[in-house]
């Protein structure tokens, strides 16, 4: 056998947003692209900002000798320095470009992250419902998965959190804007974690790290800010990425930022140079750390994604879905009307309508919605869920 037992094993629980997404493509084939509504993948509809091509264009127009090759592999030194201005000034604390890391994205950043911290058999709690593929990133570098349950309104249970917390538990992965609930966490929130990851690294002795995946942090809504983590825990990671606010996700670019009094600051800034190069990321793309540069603080307009939610939340709950209203990200979390939501969620599939049960994201009983879609998806999707409704409603 040549394909490995792990890989096997782990592609055959792994993700339903795939499996979903395969089952759209065999709908589409049979009844034709416009006739099925997919609402599985987080793939931004948008297209980037004007900016965006502008500047792509002006740095392709205006070349310099040595931009395509290789450089450190923590970045472009003057990317970085962008980065870590933008940060200081909206997190109050003074960074350095000797606090950022380029990245392959946020997916690239948190393996890179979890690569340089983790022994085998540490442990890295998240909080469900989470991100699928936190766990298949924690296997990666041999890390276990402790799952912690979230309150009414997907806020993670701190009570919980710390019966988790053993010797073992290396670190804590937090995700607001959340994928897939679309809660943000409120400062008070942040706070109260820092205290309480504060007060187990004593007990323990050993700093318990923070990674803040903040893939979604100026999607919000409603007024809302999503507060940052640095202030209230020095012990952090921030991973970010351009992929959704600047709907980049082809072009793998993000950042991983670390608190300036991180324990042994200078000792992880150079596991995190080095497992960036030997984890075969080498580097971030060139071209876009070149864009990005002069983009901080731009982004797609939040103002249509607030008005597909809008469109999908009002619709949904008026048919009799139960769903929290989500204040940033481009989800809904809407509750199954069929206890079993894998049932449902294959049920849906006959009207030609996809979601992701939220069992692929350690929740039985929901599903999630994609909404970063044109309205023509949105709109065509409300008689499959209709119908599912008036079904159980009325049985
Ligand atoms: N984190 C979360 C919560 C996500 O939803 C995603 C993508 O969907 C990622 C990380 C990875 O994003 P990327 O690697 O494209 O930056």
């Amino acid at each position: 056998m040549v394909l490995s037992d792990t890989v096997r094993h782990s592609m055959e629980q792994s993700s339903w947003i795939r499996r979903m997404f395969e089952e759209g493509n065999i709908l589409k084939e049979r009844y034709g692209e416009g006739n099925v509504f997919d609402l599985t993948l987080g793939n931004p509809i948008m297209e980037p900002p004007a900016e965006f091509c502008q500047e792509l264009k002006r740095i392709v127009e205006n070349p310099v000798q040595g931009m395509h090759r290789y450089m450190s592999n923590a970045g472009y030194t003057s990317t970085r320095k962008a980065v870590a201005d933008y940060l200081s000034v909206e997190s109050g604390v003074a960074i350095d470009q000797n606090d950022i890391i380029m990245s392959c994205g946020a997916a690239g950043g948190l393996n890179v992250v979890l690569k340089t911290i983790l022994n085998p058999g540490d442990e890295v709690v998240i909080f469900a419902p989470y991100f699928a593929e936190y766990i298949h990133y924690i296997h990666n570098h041999n890390g276990i998965v402790k799952v912690v349950s979230t309150d009414e309104q997907f806020v993670p249970r701190l009570g919980e959190l710390a019966n988790a917390i053993n010797l073992k538990t290396k670190a804590v992965i937090v995700n607001s804007p959340n994928n897939p609930s679309g809660a943000v966490y409120n400062s008070d929130f942040i706070i109260a974690l820092g205290k309480l990851l504060g007060k187990k690294s004593l007990e323990s002795g050993s700093p318990i790290s923070l990674i803040s995946d903040e893939a979604y942090r100026y999607i919000v809504y409603d007024g809302l800010q999503c507060p940052h983590v640095w202030p209230h825990y020095k012990q952090s990671f921030v991973v970010n990425s351009y992929s959704k606010d600047l709907a980049l996700p082809g072009e793998r670019i993000g950042y991983i930022a670390v608190h300036p009094e991180l324990e042994q600051h200078d000792e992880i800034m150079a596991g995190l140079i080095f497992c960036n190069r030997v984890l075969g990321y080498v580097n971030a793309p060139a071209l876009m750390q070149n864009v990005i540069r002069a983009l901080q603080g731009v982004t797609v307009s939040i103002d249509e994604y607030l008005r597909k939610r809008d469109l999908i939340y009002d619709n949904l709950t008026s048919i009799g879905y139960k769903v929290i209203k989500p204040q940033g990200a481009f989800y809904l979390f809407p509750e199954s009307p069929l206890k079993d939501d894998v049932a449902f969620v294959k049920e849906l599939s006959q009207h030609r309508v996809l979601v992701v049960p939220g069992s692929g994201f350690g929740y039985p009983g929901y599903f999630r919605i994609s909404y970063c879609v044109n309205d023509s998806t949105l709109e065509g999707s409300l008689e499959g869920f209709r119908k599912i409704a008036q079904k159980y409603q009325s049985g």
